[in-house]
């Protein structure tokens, strides 16, 4: 059989995240017992305000094709949101709606990139930014950030990091894996420096901004430095907030040329998002936002409850983080003192065997050594978890 296979793809990693999912429900269906922490996605069900503006959707046959970009209803909802919440002002033109704050960025790299172009990435990553970039045509500059810096990208490596192929420079706060967040100085002294270089393009990824809680406000770069407004890709989404990772509605807002490239490339790819959850996009964005409170207060307490479980478990070492539902401990000790688990890959799969908890390894976040479990599930799931590493652990340490 000929190899059909284009050889960009070749180079592309399946998302990691994903395939630990995906391998977690298989040993499921199997019949084995297995904890999946790996799915970034909120356990909650989609309040039942936005299921039913859904179902009257439907009802009043709003399930044709809709504008590429977005309904205009929903639209609105974003500039709306955007305005109450972050404080920045967005038109029609300047907004579009994708199937997921994921395809978002995809239709962003293929946008902006030219052949060769760099996108600076700071460590660790969502798994998706460097594989999506290589799609795109561009290459990734890993920065690597530290523990010193609470795993975030300062000033100084950012300046050192640009050069003049720099195209865009990825910003994620909340961070998925840390659960790190800039403060708005820290926010701030990037955009400086990136106002300092014309060239140089910011998207920030808000997606995890409703599940946070730190002390500082969040703040918003066009907030912070207006004159970066040209420069400046917001991308967000319903997905984590409101407990919708299925529906697949993202967004984007930005230079009305950007997001019109975005458009264009939306029109020959996927078209407009699914009509039906963009009804209700729009009504987790206008409605009652009370189910915000009590999902962020739930994941407070689970984060609160498994930093502290995991930092008691022989060998891990766990930093709090203030946003997203996902602990990132340190694992090395733990990989140093198994016979046969040489990193922290091997460590994943150690743990699925050994103790029946899927998690995913840090080396696809760009970030060996560490493995990322994610807390968007209940306490007492978070609590069996726990006592399986712990057992499956501790022996090998006595
Ligand atoms: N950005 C980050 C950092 C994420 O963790 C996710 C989760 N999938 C996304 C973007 C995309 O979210 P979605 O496509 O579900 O809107
Ligand atoms: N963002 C989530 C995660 O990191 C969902 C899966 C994905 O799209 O990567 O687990």
């Amino acid at each position: 059989m000929s190899d059909f296979v284009a050889n960009l793809v070749k180079r592309v990693k399946p998302s990691a995240t994903i395939a630990v999912s995906m391998k977690a429900a298989e040993l499921k269906r199997a019949g084995k017992d297995v904890i999946g922490l790996g799915a970034g996605e909120p356990d909650f069900d989609t309040p039942d305000h936005i299921k039913a503006a859904a179902i009257e959707a439907i009802n009043n046959g709003q399930t044709k094709y809709t504008a590429v970009d977005g309904t205009p209803e929903l639209k609105q909802a974003i500039s709306d949101k955007l305005l109450r919440e972050n404080h920045v002002a967005y038109q029609a033109n300047e907004i579009i709606v994708s199937c997921g704050a994921k395809h978002s960025i995809s239709n962003l790299l293929s946008a902006v990139i030219n052949p060769g172009d760099e996108v600076i990435i700071p460590t660790p990553y969502w798994v998706s930014y460097p594989d999506m970039t290589l799609l795109a045509g561009g290459e990734s500059v890993i920065v690597e950030t530290n523990s010193d810096n609470d795993f975030k990208l300062t000033p100084s490596q950012l300046a050192k990091a640009i050069t003049s192929k720099t195209r865009l420079v990825m910003l994620n706060s909340p961070s998925n894996p840390t659960g790190k967040a800039y403060t708005p100085d820290e926010l701030q002294a990037l955009g400086e420096v990136i106002a300092e270089n014309p060239h140089v393009l910011v998207a920030t990824d808000d997606i995890y901004e409703h599940i946070y809680w730190g002390h500082e406000p969040l703040a918003n770069m066009v907030a912070l430095i207006p004159e970066l407004r040209d420069r400046t890709i917001i991308i967000n989404g319903v997905s984590k907030a409101y407990a919708m990772t299925g529906w697949r509605i993202g967004y984007a807002a930005g230079p009305e040329a950007i997001i019109t490239a975005m458009r264009k490339i939306q029109s020959q790819s996927t078209s407009n998002p699914c009509s039906i959850s963009q009804a209700a996009a729009a009504a987790a964005l206008n409605g009652p936002q009370d189910c915000l409170v009590t999902m962020q207060k739930a994941f407070k307490q689970r984060h609160d409850y498994l930093v502290k479980a995991l930092n008691e478990l022989p060998g891990m070492t766990c930093g709090a983080g203030n946003g997203a539902f996902y602990a990132f401990p340190d694992v090395t000790a733990v990989v140093a003192q198994l016979d046969g688990v040489n990193d922290d890959v091997a460590l994943a799969t150690w743990l699925l065997e050994e103790a029946g908890v899927a998690v995913v390894p840090g080396t696809p976040f760009g970030a060996p050594g560490f493995v990322r479990l994610s807390f968007a599930t209940s306490i007492d799931v978070l609590q069996s978890a726990v006592a399986r590493m712990d057992a499956a652990l501790r022996p090998h340490f006595e």
